[in-house]
């Protein structure tokens, strides 16, 4: 590229022209000043850039650092290695993790043999996690992405319409998982999408509508062809805001999703169908049912009867449960964890040069308030908030470098806290 630096085009003032290339600020799409007000216009930059590619020295962009497309068996971590990368952050729930770590790892068999010339086809292993709210069906989701360095987004099915009305469309997830992967086709194409709340777009009544209801029905017919896996034109900043916005076509064959919900009053479907076969074909006995944990005896047909589609349930062969978390599971995701709350506000003290201790009274009491406020495990943050709140203003300007949170310290911060605000932060 040869340097033209000085040119002094027609009069023009040096300032206004590329250095380089001479054009003119009006002829160019961009122009960058440099310090000592030379410029450099957005072709120059792009020759530049070719040159250097060229050479072999470009640096490598971000890009360069995403996962590899093509998924080889070795790197793919075992269903129980999965499984105890999940103990790290996930309090009890063996049952889940267990499903999930196989589903995952057969989810990246089903990867390996798609590239390989294997005549077998493997079915997709797409997720349902049944359970209450606050047990940690984000979580899991979140971690497995996090073991497998894959994009990943959560969306929330609440806020999908099928195309046309006021809302989200279903591509809309796809732009999510795009900015997600740094608008890296390849990348996004294998990544994990988690759809909570999945049964609040449940059919309404049990019989099919025949006009399709906007908010349940329509949207999981819209869903089905992308959980199975087609091309879709995604709008990469999501949205009808930018209509001129080019598309970008986004394969959903490998990308896995997980889908979770509370399914609220699902026992009773449960309970209703496992007595019936208690008296019908397949008997059940009844005496061995663990009556105060009817989700663990969930099956596809108790979803479809709640109202998800069954073309819909079809597609999420895996399903399992979350259990609803003890006092001693609450207790121990306070400091177990390798990211527990707990921890989180040690190290936070710590930069403060602050040592923080937490009485085990202290932490008991904050499980009893809890469970007293019945927000589980989403709610021991706040309640460690409202104990913190003070300390942490407090602590970074103090001659004290070592601080024990005792249980009537924790009461008194509590009490004081408004309900309400206890309530707002979950
Ligand atoms: P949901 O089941 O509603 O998706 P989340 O996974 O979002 O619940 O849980 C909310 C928060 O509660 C998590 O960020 C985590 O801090 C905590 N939590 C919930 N369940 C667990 C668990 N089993 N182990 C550890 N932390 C948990």
């Amino acid at each position: 590229m040869a340097q033209r630096g000085g040119n002094n085009k027609g009069g023009q003032r040096r300032e206004d022209c590329c250095s380089f290339c001479g054009r003119r600020r009006n002829e160019v799409d961009i122009m960058f000043q440099g310090v000592d007000g030379s410029n450099i216009c957005g072709a120059c930059i792009e020759v530049g850039h070719k040159s250097l590619s060229e050479a072999g020295l470009a640096i490598a962009s971000p890009k360069a650092k995403q996962p590899k497309a093509e998924v080889s068996m070795n790197d793919v971590p075992k269903p129980k290695e999965i499984k105890e990368f999940l103990d790290k952050y996930v309090i009890g729930q063996d049952e889940a993790k267990r499903s999930i770590a196989v589903a995952v790892y057969n989810h990246y068999k089903r990867l390996s043999v798609a590239q390989g010339d294997e005549d077998v086809e493997l079915d997709k292993s797409n997720i349902v996690l049944v359970g209450p709210t606050g047990t940690g069906k984000t979580l899991i989701a979140r971690t497995i992405a996090r073991l497998l360095k894959v994009p990943f987004t959560i969306v929330d099915a609440t806020v999908l319409t099928q195309a046309g009305y006021v809302g989200e469309d279903v591509e809309s997830i796809l732009s999510r998982l795009l900015q997600a992967a740094d608008y890296d086709t390849k990348a996004a194409e294998r990544g994990i999408v988690f759809i909570d709340e999945i049964d609040k777009i449940a059919r309404k009544g049990d019989n099919p509508s025949i006009t399709r209801d906007v908010s349940g029905e329509g949207v999981q017919q819209a869903l089905l062809k992308i959980l199975e896996g087609t091309v879709v034109n995604v709008p990469p900043q999501g949205g009808r805001k930018h209509p001129e916005q080019a598309f970008v076509q986004v394969n959903t064959k490998n990308i896995l999703f997980i889908c979770g919900g509370a399914f609220d009053g699902i026992e009773k479907r449960i309970a209703q169908r496992l007595n019936t076969r208690a008296m019908g074909y397949g008997r059940v006995d009844t005496e061995s049912i663990d009556r105060d944990n009817m989700l663990k005896y969930v099956q596809p047909q108790d979803i479809r009867s709640f109202g998800l589609i069954p073309e819909l349930v079809g597609r999420l062969p895996v399903l399992t449960h979350l259990e609803p978390l003890s006092r001693e599971a609450l207790r121990n995701i306070l400091t177990e964890p390798k990211n527990a709350i707990v921890s989180q506000y040690k190290a936070m003290l710590a930069m403060d040069g602050v040592e923080l201790e937490f009485a085990d009274e202290a932490l008991e009491y904050i499980v009893d308030k809890a469970v007293e406020f019945k927000l589980g495990a989403r709610g021991l943050r706040s309640i460690c908030e409202a104990v913190m709140k003070d300390l942490m203003y407090e602590a970074p300007s103090s001659e004290e470098k070592r601080v024990v949170v005792t249980r009537d310290y924790a009461d008194e911060r509590v009490s004081r806290a408004p309900m309400t605000q206890l309530h707002k932060a979950v």
